[in-house]
């Protein structure tokens, strides 16, 4: 090949696969492909599974499985031919001194190989009874030029043709060879042995041909730490990068007068929200501007967490932003910060897609002079021409997805504001590492004292008349009720028809005013009805789940989900947060009927717990990452070989240790030589750039 470097003396893991011998460009483009362009991708493509082929003596064998025996051939093949292309085939083979019969069909070239005096691993469905081993797999272990087959263990590697596993192992073996004491270590020796982590050579090695079953153990092990601290590192990194992008004057925050409004509240913080105000107030102070997520249960009470910190910042002389994922929602927070701020001199205005021109206008010029201290609009906010007189804090309320980058697109304003998102569900805590690790975080996990569990039912679909009864008594007592239709993501259009169905179904048989709810009405109409139902004017507002998350309707007692089984256990969740905000009992009905066992064990999680975070895990345990972040989201942590839900210790150490290189250590990062650093570029964090 062309360019090609004569001796492998000069290569090293950044070398182009392509020096390879016997890679013409068919190979390469398949490479490619997989994401392999260099020598250190091809070491990186691990397999994702061994063949297991522990060789067994014949006594042990058990029969009807596929086991792998070894021995000597003797005597010649038999064989039996039906029609020109089909034959089955069958040999004499001396296993632990026992005679057995090997059996294979067609592949006619092995008729020449299995020659008497020949030895075999062979590896095939056993027949204890007839001593009859039915061969999927063959292999010689006198054949010392193809070393790799003679390993007990098979790795299986995705591949593309016309590449194939046998060749992938041959090249991964051969280049391992070349390679031998050239594998440099990255991490640093502290590390190693804190967590007695063999060494990057040995691990790379060992996960591809492991010599035995502890051994593939450790190597993933150090594999998948090294992996999740190089994210962390990437995270951790970007995190002091933002910090130290912009450093502001000094910023003083009148404490008494937040002491003031806190003591004037209508309730106790709880002390989970208490930690996190102080947490706030601290970072507001600080040179370097804010990045913080808040963590919180449903109706765990961030919204009061929220305004303290607005309140703050107005107080210090600053405007604000608040930014809702709906215009109901932010319709609602203006009200409630209006109310909060009753006996305050704080102004607030409302932003959203249909306030009509003249009042928009009328509102940007007064946020330009700093007439209006606090902004209230949905999450496209941030992306319009607005322009503050002295932006001090962005309020992000209810965000599923809030992907590094739509974080970064509120700095490339080229304004440095301080920044709290706050999730509209509970995440397990080491998902939210891994997705929000450049974040501080603070967590609400305990709920305001005196709230009465929402009691929760999963029925089937056959007992829904009562639940309709149920829906009439409650309604007939002066209190309301949301039915939630079934969610099918792919289809808008059966979503809404589903929805219509019911609320005809249900207006015929409730005494009660019944409304609908659907994403395809025009938004100012869904606004009449939530409005409606907000004020009490609807006592059963049937919807497909575009039910406004976070929308606080207090005398809504009834919370029915249809075809619950279709909803992320988080969702479900925040939906029945959506009732028992009131001081009445509250019912929840899951309408559901699955029929596998998760299905049914997430029913009965949902059923039992009332603790949004314990759910979240109960989630990520039953139906992995995909399902409680949403897929899209999701795909921003494809690693490898960590696993969200069994390497969770391991992450929480990673990024102990990424904080703690960044923080403590940079002089482990601060040449550009250093192994560590010439990694993190491998794996593509580069451009968190530790030096400038
Ligand atoms: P979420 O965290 O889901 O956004 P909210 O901020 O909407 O929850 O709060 C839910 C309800 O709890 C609100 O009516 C709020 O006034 C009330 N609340 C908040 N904090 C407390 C508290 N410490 N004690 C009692 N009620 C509280
Ligand atoms: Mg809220």
């Amino acid at each position: 090949m062309e360019g090609q470097i004569a001796s492998h003396q000069e290569w090293s893991l950044d070398t182009p696969v392509t020096v390879l011998k016997g890679l013409g460009s068919h190979k390469a483009k398949a490479m490619e492909r997989l994401g392999i362009r260099t020598l250190g991708d091809l070491l990186y493509h691990f397999p994702f599974r061994h063949n297991w082929r522990e060789v067994q003596p014949i006594q042990h064998a058990p029969h009807g499985e596929i086991v792998t025996l070894r021995g000597q051939i003797t005597g010649r093949p038999l064989s039996r031919w039906y029609g020109q292309k089909k034959s089955r085939h069958a040999v004499t083979c001396i296993v632990d001194h026992v005679p057995i019969q090997l059996v294979w069909f067609n592949r006619n070239y092995l008729l020449d190989k299995l020659r008497p005096g020949v030895w075999v691993h062979a590896t095939g469905k056993w027949d204890g009874h007839r001593l009859q081993l039915t061969m999927e797999e063959l292999s010689f272990p006198d054949d010392v030029r193809r070393e790799q087959e003679f390993l007990p263990y098979q790795p299986v590697y995705a591949t593309v043709s016309p590449l194939t596993n046998k060749g992938l192992q041959k090249m991964i073996w051969d280049l391992l060879e070349q390679m031998k004491g050239k594998i440099d270590e990255v991490l640093p020796p502290q590390i190693r042995e804190k967590y007695r982590l063999v060494s990057r050579e040995e691990a790379i090695r060992a996960i591809h041909f492991p010599a035995d079953k502890e051994a593939l153990r450790q190597a993933r092990r150090r594999l998948a730490y090294e992996e999740a601290l190089f994210y962390q590192l990437g995270l951790q990194l970007r995190r002091k990068q933002i910090a130290n992008s912009f450093q502001r004057p000094p910023r003083k925050i009148p404490h008494p007068e937040v002491e003031r409004f806190i003591q004037k509240l209508p309730f106790t913080l709880t002390a989970d929200q208490r930690k996190a105000v102080d947490e706030i107030l601290a970072d507001l102070e600080r040179p370097q501007p804010m990045n913080r997520l808040l963590l919180g249960d449903v109706g765990s009470g961030k919204t009061v967490v929220a305004a303290t910190a607005m309140l703050a910042m107005v107080k210090a002389g600053y405007q604000c932003a608040l930014m809702a994922p709906t215009e109901i929602l932010a319709e609602q927070h203006s009200k409630t910060l209006q109310e909060l701020f009753r006996e305050e001199r704080v102004s607030i205005g409302v932003l959203t897609g249909s306030t009509p021109t003249r009042q928009r206008q009328e509102l940007l010029a007064q946020l330009r002079m700093g007439l209006l201290d606090i902004l209230v609009g949905t999450h496209t906010l941030i992306q319009e021409e607005i322009q503050f007189r002295q932006l001090g804090l962005v309020v992000t309320d209810e965000q599923h997805r809030f992907g590094v980058k739509q974080r970064e697109s509120l700095r490339n304003k080229g304004v440095y504001p301080d920044a709290l998102f706050m999730t509209a569900t509970p995440i397990p805590r080491t998902l939210a590492i891994t997705m929000y690790g450049d974040m501080d975080l603070s967590v609400i996990r305990q709920l305001p004292a005196g709230r009465r569990p929402v009691r929760t039912q999963w029925i089937r679909p056959k007992q829904f008349p009562q639940v309709v009864a149920w829906i009439q008594q409650q309604v007939d007592q002066g209190f309301q009720a949301y039915v939630i239709c079934p969610l099918i993501e792919e289809s808008e259009k059966i979503d809404v028809q589903n929805a219509v169905d019911l609320h005809a179904q249900l207006s015929g048989q409730l005494k009660a005013r019944v409304a609908l709810l659907h994403g395809r009405m025009p938004v100012k109409e869904k606004e009449q009805v939530m409005e409606a139902f907000y004020c009490g004017k609807v006592d059963v507002l049937v919807s497909t789940s575009v039910v406004e998350v976070g929308v606080n309707v207090p005398r809504a007692t009834v919370m029915v989900i249809y075809d619950a089984e279709r909803f992320g256990l988080a969702q479900l969740h925040q939906l029945r947060g959506r009732v028992g905000r009131g001081s009445a009992q509250a019912y929840c009905f899951l309408v559901a009927d699955p029929k596998s066992a998760i299905g049914k064990e997430r029913m009965k999680t949902v059923v039992q717990m009332q603790d949004g975070f314990a759910i979240a895990e109960q989630d990520l345990r039953l139906r992995g990452p995909g399902d409680v972040l949403g897929v899209r989201q999701s795909g921003e942590v494809d690693f490898r070989l960590v696993d969200l839900v069994h390497d969770q210790v391991m992450i929480e150490y990673a990024r102990r240790d990424a904080r703690w290189i960044v923080e403590e250590s940079p002089g482990l990062l601060q040449e550009k030589t250093s192994p560590l650093y010439q990694e993190l570029v491998r794996r593509g964090y580069g451009e968190a750039k530790p030096f400038d």
